[in-house]
């Protein structure tokens, strides 16, 4: 089978010419995204290869049926890219729907450590030989309360690394895992309690902004939010009002609403169109990084394993353990 790869990066193609050599794939990679405008450049393949944040809502899906498409290989977890409904009886899609947890739980844990140890301060005063410590007072982890908001993978471990520091962990999910010792708690509590919030739930209608003005409202003063699962779980105006009205103590962002077009994109020397994210990246109690929570070495690696893998299993026209249900029967991320 032809793919057709696409938002290919450096760091992509080492992992996919390694598991597709010698199997008979061959791989065709373009820098750019896919959406309706370049659909027609998988002409010719079986299928396409795709990140979070290609575009292949309806009229992708209608065309790449059109030119022959029988495949869209997701080399990520999340799906909500994908208009599943329109693939539905036309055209597989596959995802890989673990490759490292530990890389993005541990990601969350780097910025919020930097966060609120002000460590993106101290490395810049410091290769200023600026060796003042006026306004790096940070606090202890261990006492404190966070509250994770989905406890699949991602979330568990992230509990497990904050059971670490000491920390009490609640936690929210539409379906609490059993046996595991969480202590689940409702919403309400959830934002009245803690120090910390981390969201780990993937992004569907009912999570869409579950980090809204109303929330914000209810939280604890000085609260600090991680995000390192979807960027629109957090309405990101409500959360730039909560910065500076005070009541947010901090937010860690590594995914951001509007990130599509920004995000992998060097636009140092632009001018930054989205105020929003521009406000936002002035604060001093904000980090963002680039969705970059999954880019380790061993996430990359097993991430072009299992898209390999599951490419070779829709070829042989076998099952494949991690084809999504455009059915709709597949609940999550
Ligand atoms: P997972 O499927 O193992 O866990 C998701 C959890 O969310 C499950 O326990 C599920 O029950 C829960 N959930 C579903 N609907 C919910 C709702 N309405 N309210 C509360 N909880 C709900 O997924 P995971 O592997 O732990 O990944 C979590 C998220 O992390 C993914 O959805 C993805 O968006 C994100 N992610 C981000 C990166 C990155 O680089 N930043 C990388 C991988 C995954």
């Amino acid at each position: 089978m032809k793919i057709a790869f696409f938002d290919t990066k450096p760091y992509d193609r080492a992992g996919f010419e390694k598991y597709s050599k010698d199997t008979g794939l061959e791989i065709k990679y373009f820098e750019t995204r896919l959406n309706p405008d370049t659909v027609s450049l998988a002409q010719g393949c079986g299928g396409v290869c795709v990140f979070v944040n290609d575009d292949v809502g309806a009229e992708t899906v209608d065309r790449l049926c059109e030119i022959g498409v029988r495949l869209i290989a997701l080399r990520c977890a999340g799906y909500n890219n994908v208009d599943l409904g329109r693939c539905a009886g036309r055209i597989r899609v596959v995802r890989v729907p673990a490759y490292s947890p530990y890389a993005v739980a541990e990601h969350a844990i780097a910025l919020l450590l930097t966060s609120i140890r002000r460590i993106h301060k101290a490395y810049i005063r410091t290769k200023d030989f600026n060796f003042s410590l006026s306004g790096l007072t940070g606090f202890d982890l261990h006492g404190k309360t966070v509250g994770v908001i989905g406890t699949g993978k991602i979330g568990r471990i992230f509990i497990d690394i904050c059971r670490g520091f000491g920390m009490n962990v609640i936690a929210y999910d539409k379906f609490p895992a059993e046996g595991r010792g969480i202590n689940y708690v409702g919403l309400d509590e959830m934002f009245a309690k803690s120090d910390i919030i981390s969201l780990h739930c993937p992004l569907t209608p009912e999570t869409y902004h579950i980090i809204g003005a109303e929330a914000i409202e209810r939280l604890k003063t000085g609260a600090v939010i991680i995000n390192t699962s979807r960027g629109a779980l957090i309405d990101a105006e409500a959360l730039l009002e909560g910065i500076k009205r005070r009541k947010v103590g901090a937010a860690c962002l590594d995914v951001y609403e509007e990130e599509s077009d920004i995000f992998f994109q060097d636009f140092s020397g632009h001018i930054m169109s989205d105020d929003v994210l521009a406000r936002l990246i002035s604060m001093p109690n904000v980090i963002v990084t680039s969705h970059q929570a999954f880019l380790t070495e061993e996430a990359l690696d097993s991430i072009a394993k299992t898209t390999v893998e599951n490419i070779l299993a829709v070829e042989r026209n076998e099952d494949c353990e991690n084809e999504v249900n455009c059915s709709g029967g597949k609940a999550g991320d």
